[in-house]
């Protein structure tokens, strides 16, 4: 049973564009998914179907063998977690603050809040004392994209949407989430649906990789070796 099917989806936006294709494909429980292909590939639009940004003009998404349509969105999303590539951090809270924000609205006391906050810095390579207090222009951009997963994490999603999360990272940089993130994803096992352009990052990082082309065309999914040397 996948976590996430997706069962003959479909996007053709209002203007006539097809985003995304008749699509099938399952991702498994703790399975880090990467999705490649050019820009206008579909791959934003499919992951914004998970989480009811985008609906499917045909077919259907089921996340843990329910339809998302069904699902009340802010439900559903509570359990997603959700990064872009401009993190969109609130720019007048302290970077605690932000990764704060989850657990505040779930009601947590302000000691629980604190131990998870500082948790979830240190495991996206921040220190707490340090960086807890700064504010987000106070930070690079690779620290402040390590925010922007802290935050995310820190409902303990089951799913992680992830739009080219790293693309707006210098190449250093670059390489040091990269390397981050697939320790935290051996760590937790959260399922992660990953969308880059980068070849190297979709077989760096994937469990398997999926490989799209305009019109949102699936052309192959398959473990990294094979993307590779097909
Ligand atoms: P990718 O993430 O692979 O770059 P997108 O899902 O962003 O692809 O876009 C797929 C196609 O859908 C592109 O041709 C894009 O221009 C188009 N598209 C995306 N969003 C919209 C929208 N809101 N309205 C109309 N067309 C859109
Ligand atoms: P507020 O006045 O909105 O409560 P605070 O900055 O005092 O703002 O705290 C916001 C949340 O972030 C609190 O739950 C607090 O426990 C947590 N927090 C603040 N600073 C840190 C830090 N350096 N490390 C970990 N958690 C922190």
């Amino acid at each position: 049973e996948p976590l996430i099917r997706f069962e003959g989806t479909a996007k053709t936006y209002p203007d006539g564009t097809v985003a995304v294709g008749d699509l099938d494909l399952d991702v498994r429980e703790h399975e880090l998914l990467t999705l490649v292909g050019p820009s206008g590939s579909g791959k934003s639009t499919l992951l914004r179907m998970v989480n009811r940004l985008v609906e499917p003009t045909a077919g259907r998404v089921l996340v843990d063998g329910r339809d998302v349509a069904t699902q009340d969105p802010v439900l559903l999303r509570r359990g997603i977690g959700y990064v872009i590539q401009d993190i969109g951090l609130f720019p007048h809270r302290t970077v605690a603050q932000n990764v704060a924000t989850v657990p505040g609205l779930l009601g947590w006391d302000r000691r629980r809040t604190q131990d998870r906050v500082a948790e979830l810095l240190r495991l996206v390579g921040l220190d707490p004392t340090v960086h807890g207090p700064r504010y987000p222009h106070e930070l690079s951009g690779g620290q402040r994209q390590r925010v922007g997963v802290a935050r995310a994490l820190a409902a303990n999603p089951r799913v992680m949407l992830m739009d080219e999360p790293f693309g707006a990272v210098d190449p250093e940089g670059r390489r040091a989430l990269q390397e981050e993130f697939s320790r935290i994803h051996d760590e937790l096992g959260t399922t992660v649906l990953f969308v880059t352009h980068d070849i190297d990052e979709a077989v760096l990082l994937g469990d398997r990789v999926a490989v799209f082309s305009q019109g949102g065309r699936l052309e192959q999914v398959d473990s990294p070796i094979r993307v590779l040397t097909r």
